[in-house]
């Protein structure tokens, strides 16, 4: 394992594959181009070793140039356009191979093919070590492709993160974190609490209340609290630069944690931007949003209920208890959407026992967990 920067990669493509790879390549470009004297175009920096693997390989005349994609300012109706910066080279006329490292979105690719139509070309063929066929959204063809590879931040052989690792002679991949995220949803009174701290136990996983979180911090009259206690008192949202640096600051303080279940936030879709980012950078993800479903009567009378031996003055007051409900409806069960988007919202039943709703809860949990 290596460390760059912030992250930490496993190994992931042998030299002895790309060797491979690369070798089939050169022979198809030697078979396809012999006596044609092509211009190969090595698109910097990435594809800097791959390009010059190849090139020792091809047995023909042939021309190399090293170009970067840059950009300048068009005209009004233009705006950005794309350029290779550094082709002193004419190309009308000319047979191209274009040598990438990888080809991922496709985006570059798009660009270099108007610029090539453009400048004239003969013919082109882009020749690519490395391909991921489901991040590739484009029509432009691949006609040469050394490895197909799945949807993963890899590193080495010319590929970087910010800066680093182009000299490594391995691909490497972003090593995969085992942790277990989930998000417990649900309107106030649903139960996310209860279920929460039984759930925590039994999957030895950090329980993160914002609610509780800001409670505490009200208690102790830190500035947090006091910042927070007037949207909470009116039973509003307190605002997502807050919450959000709150929460960050909650995770980091576990290090080391098998994963978290995060009740009550995200409640808006900046917070659910914000978490996705924050776990992302740790090399992991929400696995699911599991969302107690419960009817308003029942959420009101329960919180009633509770509002008896809480203490808290948010739990008093039906009006109070009813405000928080349409807000929840109101603004947050957007994130629903947020979550279904990416497969990832599960509807629990949160009507009955505890022990039945933790039962039901479990069962996602342990087929997420598989
Ligand atoms: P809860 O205990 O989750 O019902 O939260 C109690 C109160 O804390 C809410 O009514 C909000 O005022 C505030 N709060 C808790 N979590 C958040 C959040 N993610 N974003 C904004 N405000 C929150």
């Amino acid at each position: 394992m290596i460390k760059l920067h912030d992250l930490e990669f496993e190994p992931f493509i042998s030299e002895e594959e790309i060797t491979k790879a690369i070798d089939t390549i050169a022979k198809r470009l030697n078979d396809e181009y012999t006596g044609r004297k092509p211009v190969f175009i090595g698109i910097l920096n990435g594809s800097f070793m791959f390009a010059s693997e190849v090139i020792k390989r091809f047995e023909s005349d042939c021309e190399i140039s090293f170009v970067k994609m840059g950009s300048y300012e068009g005209t009004k109706t233009t705006g950005e356009v794309k350029t290779l910066l550094g082709l002193g080279q004419e190309l009308a006329g000319r047979e191209v191979v274009l040598l990438e490292d990888i080809v991922d979105t496709g985006n570059t690719l798009v660009e270099v093919d108007r610029i090539l139509t453009e400048a004239g070309v003969a013919s082109y063929q882009v020749a690519t070590l490395f391909f991921k066929p489901s991040a590739y959204k484009k029509d432009v063809p691949v006609q040469i492709i050394g490895m197909e590879i799945p949807n993963k931040f890899i590193v080495g052989y010319g590929l970087d993160y910010d800066g680093l690792g182009r000299n490594l002679t391995q691909v490497y991949k972003r090593k995969e974190s085992k942790m277990t995220n989930l998000v417990l949803f649900g309107p106030p009174g649903a139960g996310k609490g209860t279920q929460a701290t039984i759930l925590k136990e039994k999957y030895d996983l950090i329980h993160i209340s914002t609610g509780d979180v800001f409670r505490y911090n009200i208690k102790n009259q830190t500035e947090l609290g006091l910042s927070a206690k007037s949207f909470i008192d009116k039973g509003q949202l307190v605002p997502d630069e807050v919450t959000i640096n709150m929460l960050n600051a909650e995770v980091e303080k576990n290090e080391g944690a098998n994963g978290f279940i995060f009740d009550g936030f995200p409640r808006t879709e900046a917070q659910a931007e914000a978490l996705s980012e924050s776990l992302e950078a740790k090399g992991t993800e929400v696995n699911a949003m599991i969302a107690l479903e419960v009817e308003d009567e029942i959420l009101v009378e329960r919180l009633l209920e509770r509002g008896k031996t809480s203490g808290r003055p948010d739990d008093a007051d039906e009006r109070v208890i009813r405000n928080r409900i349409k807000v929840y409806y109101a603004e947050t069960a957007i994130l629903k959407n947020f979550y279904q988007k990416q497969n990832k919202y599960y509807g629990v039943n949160g009507e009955g026992s505890i022990e039945e709703i933790t039962t039901r809860l479990s069962s996602v949990i342990d087929e997420l967990m598989n």
